[in-house]
């Protein structure tokens, strides 16, 4: 499941919020899937993490705003 598509509806509507500025981020960059697996156990048991790394960019002016993060849906505003 990527969730890019998920971070690019956020930021076109407004809902992902810059913690600094709270104004709506507006960028994103360097997108990235990482996958990966541990191998535990004399019988193997292979648990696959899937997460993502994005640079969030809040690109407002007079905000340098910027981080990158695991977890970008936490800046993203709640209904
Ligand atoms: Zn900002």
């Amino acid at each position: 499941m990527s969730l890019e598509p998920k971070i690019k509806e956020a930021i076109a509507n407004k809902k992902m919020i810059c913690p600094t500025c709270k104004k709506p981020i507006l960028k994103y960059d360097k997108y990235a899937e990482t996958i990966d697996s541990v191998r535990e156990g004399f019988n193997i048991d292979t648990v696959d993490s899937y997460g993502v790394r994005v640079t969030l960019i809040c690109a407002n002016e007079g905000c340098a705003w910027k981080e990158r993060t695991e977890y970008p849906m936490e800046y993203v505003l709640e209904e």
